[in-house]
């Protein structure tokens, strides 16, 4: 049994797939992880709902939360607030559930402070021409929003450094099996096992003394 569930932070540039993989990640591994739904300010796009992509909040309502510190984390993201209610994350680690946050680099930066053991992934398409591509291709955004979104993917760039694994999506599925992967590497990690490591060494004492 593992100490405690992971809190696992899956940043990319924005048209990298990452609502995609963690969708299909979900569907194929229900039992193994839980995605922290975040609150933001920005307009609910079509095909969205309330309580499934986000928490959907007017400013003032985004600020209260922060004065009253229900966000684990926020940031602002193209003009809307985005942020991670504290208590489903908390909850869900001290029952050794692992927590999947679906964020910017910025918000990433935030949690590794708070929490230094968390699992930072970072997603990105194989090319730049890809990505521009699959945002086109989306047809929720306008050009300007498009232009923005590719201007914000240069200065991520430059916080990958701080993340520990990357993922490229070029085949969704090699992508969803390479993130379900190195979350289950992760947990058999010695530095993860400290209370069943304890536990061993314990027994082999009193084994020890009763020889
Ligand atoms: P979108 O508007 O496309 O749904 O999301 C825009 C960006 O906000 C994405 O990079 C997404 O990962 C990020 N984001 C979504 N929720 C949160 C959050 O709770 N905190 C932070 N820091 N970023 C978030």
């Amino acid at each position: 049994m593992h100490d405690k569930g992971l809190v696992v932070v899956l940043s990319g540039f924005s048209g990298a797939g990452k609502g995609t993989i963690m969708k299909h990640l979900l569907e194929a591994h229900p039992q193994d992880y839980n995605l922290s739904i975040s609150a933001t300010t920005r307009d609910m796009r079509a095909g969205e709902k309330e309580g499934r992509e986000y928490f959907f909040k007017t400013k003032e309502e985004f600020e209260e939360m922060i004065k009253k510190g229900e966000l684990l984390e926020y940031a602002t993201f193209n003009g809307n607030s985005y942020g991670t209610p504290r208590a489903y994350v908390e909850q869900l680690i001290d029952r050794r559930k692992d927590v999947i946050l679906e964020i910017d680099t910025h918000g990433a930066l935030q949690v590794k402070k708070m929490y230094p053991d968390a699992l930072l992934l970072f997603t990105m398409p194989p090319s730049a021409e890809e990505l521009k591509n699959r945002l086109v291709g989306r047809g929720t955004e306008t050009d300007d929003v498009i232009a923005q979104r590719l201007a914000i993917s240069n200065t991520e760039a430059e916080i990958m450094d701080s993340y520990d694994y990357l993922i490229i999506n070029d085949s969704l599925e090699k992508a969803v099996d390479q993130v379900h992967n190195i979350i289950q590497a992760e947990h058999f990690r010695v530095c993860r096992n400290t209370l069943t490591i304890n536990e061993m060494k314990e027994q082999l004492k009193v084994f020890e003394r009763s020889n």
